[in-house]
């Protein structure tokens, strides 16, 4: 006879099987149990055919997996606790003492600062190449790079590459090419298909999504994906994923299985609002220059036309503008706080409108040759009525000619 504590954790009622909601079940485990010692000893976990720990895989985060996978056309997937998580994991996977990592100028600004902080400490050197030029990135390649980072469009500036382009260049060199795909988010493009009527196929490596943006949808979840079609090079980012306690939390995981099926209609309306909004920027007096890929002077348009798909809601719903540098920044940033709409804050890809200034000079090796002398504006469009936001644009802009 056990006492009651012992039968409260080792209860034998089973609910009854076929539970077919269409929801998944959001499993929570650290330990798993297992039959008898000979299942323990041969279960597998690497290639998802068993369970062996909560790190390494439940049915809730395996169903996300292959979610993912699907949405981005690649074979197999890792989660991590956030976007920047799955970019480590990547240069942690695959640099050594004296490889070289290199970066495109325009890269999202934390992978650059690992590249100069732990990889550097860890005797792995990087240089940041131009990605309007393939050419640059071609003669940057020496025999100690081990990995390329793309990433289109670029960070707060919005220049779109010719990715094609700086495929092909890696792929001559024989060096693995990493993307970080937030940007289109598996919808704009396929990132492992880039040319779907090339034979054989031209696409990247690896694709890394900060699920954190438009997959998660709602500000309320950090998490990423690294991506691939290739079983040898999933093994190596996924052992480096293993040791490194690299797990995420299952009602996190639950969170983005949620939102996913919405993915592809909030990414139009966001795409939608951010054109609609930079369209009506663009013929305003007061910005220099407005950044989005699909307008027609933005820096590399052409590449985007020619990847993007066609009424897919290929471009986003970011957008920067640049004021002429005769607003101080004082000016601008009283532009920035008289925003009502628009919220003062960091990421994107959920519901609420945001802006931040940026100091580009500090960020890039230099001022851009393509862009207007000024300061500049980043905002991230969320899923507010247009004409709300405009109207907001309007009255926060009545603070520049004080
Ligand atoms: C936000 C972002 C990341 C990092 O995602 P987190 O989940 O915030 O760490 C990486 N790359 C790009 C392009 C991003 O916008």
């Amino acid at each position: 006879m056990t006492e009651v504590s012992t039968e409260l954790i080792h209860h034998p009622y089973r609910p009854p099987e076929g539970f077919a909601a269409p929801q998944p079940g959001v499993f929570k485990a650290s330990t798993v149990i297992f039959r008898d010692v000979a299942a323990m000893r041969s279960a597998e976990w690497k290639d998802k055919s068993a369970y062996t720990y909560g790190l390494h895989g439940t049915p809730t985060s395996y169903m996300l997996e292959e979610r993912l996978c699907t949405l981005e056309g690649g074979l197999q997937c890792l989660l991590l606790p956030s976007g920047l998580a799955a970019i480590a994991n990547v240069a942690l996977s695959l640099l050594g003492s004296g490889d070289e990592v290199l970066i495109p100028d325009n890269a999202y600004g934390p992978n650059k600062a690992l590249a100069q902080g732990e990889l550097k400490n860890w005797g792995i050197s990087h240089r940041f190449y131009d990605p309007m030029n393939p050419q640059d990135l071609a003669a940057k390649i020496g025999s100690r790079t081990r990995l390329v980072w793309l990433e289109v469009a670029g960070s707060v500036t919005l220049e779109f590459p010719d990715l094609c382009e700086l495929v092909r260049v890696c792929k001559a060199k024989g060096v693995v090419c990493a993307l970080d795909n937030t940007w289109g988010a598996g919808l704009a493009f396929a990132p492992f298909d880039l040319m779907p009527t090339a034979s054989p196929a031209l696409g990247v490596d690896i694709s890394v999504h900060a699920l954190t943006k438009y997959p998660s949808g709602g500000g309320d979840v950090l998490m990423g994906s690294v991506i691939t079609r290739d079983p040898a090079l999933h093994l190596k980012l996924k052992l480096t994923h293993m040791r490194m306690g690299s797990g995420v939390g299952a009602n996190d995981v639950e969170a983005v299985l949620r939102a996913l099926p919405s993915l592809a209609l909030r990414y139009r309306a966001h795409d939608e609002a951010a054109r609609a909004l930079a369209a009506w920027c663009q013929g305003r007096s007061e910005f220099a220059q407005v950044l989005h890929p699909a307008l027609p002077d933005s820096p590399g348009h052409a590449h985007w036309r020619a990847l993007c798909k066609p009424g897919m809601g290929g471009a986003a719903g970011l957008f920067s503008v640049i004021f002429p540098a005769r607003y101080e920044q004082a000016r601008v940033d009283a532009f920035c706080d008289a925003l009502a709409l628009f919220r003062l804050g960091y990421s994107w890809g959920g519901p609420m409108s945001l802006v931040v200034p940026y100091d580009l000079a500090a960020m890039r090796s230099g001022w851009p040759a393509h862009l207007k002398p000024g300061t500049l504006v980043r905002f991230s469009i969320g899923l507010e009525a247009v004409p709300d936001l405009q109207a907001d644009l309007a009255q926060a802009m009545r603070v520049l000619s004080r």
